[in-house]
């Protein structure tokens, strides 16, 4: 999943620094491309390259960025291979003027709309869904921006959150069924959007509530002014959210993610039902559910794998070989506290399999005399059509296993998941109120349609 940033103020001529710390806050969310476009009232500038916040948005960079208006951010490829033309945000002229775009998720019926809009005679330069939004709302025949907007939302399917800015506004707007997190902050006389509340943090702003499912608003000299499109979505939040993707100091739906993990790591602990002598969390998403765990089961608590910092997430790097690599030069055992323990390892999730497998080995190699795997959500059986990279079963390594299976091939003495059921507890949430697809198989959202081939994209030399 990427992330957004949206930024407006009628008097402050600083939005590019503001929007700059939003996308620091959130860059968790994507490490392969960082962009911010500002409207100084007359047109929008747009800096984006491939890379970090802090390598691709420099002093110089936003020092020439000067205006009152901003989008923002980062990427992590769910759609379109990492590569420059598919850095955002999207800029195109249009007849409602400039218009600036970012998305965060991926609509099921992109394939669909793009054929659609070539034989309309679309041109596109790069394979993102922000460019089949952009086109789709520069050739609505209306008067209004806001109309465009609406029209163009009622062709999209799946999930998405979209930040999108003119040269006197900023527009946000979610899917139907709220899959992709879409947020709203106030600082003074200023409006800001941000795929998480912990955005709002960073600059001194405070949250002030969600965009609803389905909810278009608009900012501009007006005020906020909100209006919601669609209201048919079932509900339909992707828990992957609480589980992996977002910052422990986010809120969603009221509740604090990292309270949300510590309290999966409670049910594990109970469904589980472990003897061991220390619990150490594969870091550091496991960290806020191992400490749930060692706290509901009594077993202390510590942290027995350290991290090199500056690596990025070994999940969201683009190749096999890399991800392995990445295990590799990222973690290292604490032996003093491992050697001779029966030790827990809790994990958030189990995708590939990839990373559990090293860590649980590393883990054993320290001297640990046992070695249990505890999983802090369910067996991930299903391919996200929302947003995360997993296209097919094939890259998963749960569906053609069972359980005994994985935990031959991973290691563990033990392997331990979460329920379903356990997982609904924890979050407080009805299976019908979220999404949880890639355990369930149940998509609320619609499927991809068959793919259309995108390898259209020069070789990159940026
Ligand atoms: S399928 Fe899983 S990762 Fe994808 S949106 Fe649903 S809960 Fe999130």
């Amino acid at each position: 999943m990427c992330g957004v940033l949206g930024y407006y103020s009628d008097v402050v001529a600083e939005a590019a620094y503001f929007a700059y710390l939003g996308l620091y806050a959130q860059q968790h969310r994507g490490q392969q491309s960082a962009g911010l476009a500002v409207s100084d009232g007359r047109r929008i500038r747009i800096k984006k390259g491939m890379g970090l916040v802090t390598q691709v948005l420099t002093n110089e960079a936003l020092a020439k960025m000067n205006g009152r208006i901003s989008i923002g951010h980062v990427r992590y490829s769910a759609a379109g291979e990492p590569h420059i033309a598919n850095a955002q945000p999207l800029l195109g002229a249009t007849r409602h003027g400039q218009i600036a775009i970012a998305h965060s998720g991926r609509l099921v019926n992109s394939a669909g709309l793009r054929r659609e809009l070539q034989l309309n005679g679309a041109v596109f330069q790069s394979t993102t869904d922000s460019e089949i939004i952009l086109n789709l709302i520069a050739r609505q025949q209306c008067d209004s921006i806001e109309a465009a907007v609406v029209k163009a939302y009622s062709r999209l399917q799946g999930a998405f959150a979209v930040v999108l800015m003119t040269n006197d506004a900023l527009i946000g707007f979610r899917d139907p069924s709220g899959i992709q997190p879409l947020c709203i902050g106030k600082l003074a006389d200023t409006i800001l959007l941000a795929s998480e509340s912990a955005a709002f943090d960073t600059i001194g702003a405070e949250f002030m509530r969600e965009v609803r499912p389905g909810e278009l608003v608009i900012i501009d000299a007006q005020g906020l002014r909100s209006k919601v499109i669609n209201a048919q979505g079932r509900p339909a939040f992707c828990v992957f959210e609480y589980i992996y993707f977002a910052r422990p100091d986010s809120y969603f739906a009221g509740k604090n993610v990292h309270l949300v993990r510590k309290q999966i790591g409670r049910r594990l602990a109970q469904e589980a039902n472990l003897v061991a002598d220390l619990v150490i969390p594969a870091p550091d998403s496991g960290t806020s559910a191992a400490m749930g765990f060692a706290e509901e089961a009594g077993i202390p608590f510590d942290f027995g794998l350290m991290k090199n910092r500056y690596v990025g997430r070994t999940f969201i790097q683009p190749t096999q070989a890399l991800r392995q690599q990445g295990v590799r030069i990222k973690l290292n055992p604490v032996r003093a506290l491992l050697a001779g323990k029966r030790v827990v390892l809790v994990d958030d999730s189990i995708v590939r399999g990839t990373t559990s497998a090293k860590t649980v080995e590393m883990v054993r190699e320290a001297g640990a005399s046992e070695v249990h795997l505890a999983v802090a959500s369910p067996m991930f059986l299903h391919p996200c059509h929302y947003g995360i990279d997993i296209p097919s079963t094939d890259h998963l390594i749960a569906p053609e296993r069972t359980k005994e299976e994985i935990r031959a091939l991973l290691g563990a003495d033990s392997l331990h998941y979460l329920s379903l059921e356990g997982l609904y507890a924890a979050v407080g949430a009805k299976s019908d109120q979220v999404c949880d697809a890639c355990f369930s198989g149940r998509y609320a959202a619609g499927m991809y349609e068959a793919t259309q081939d995108l390898d259209f994209l020069e070789d990159d030399n940026d």
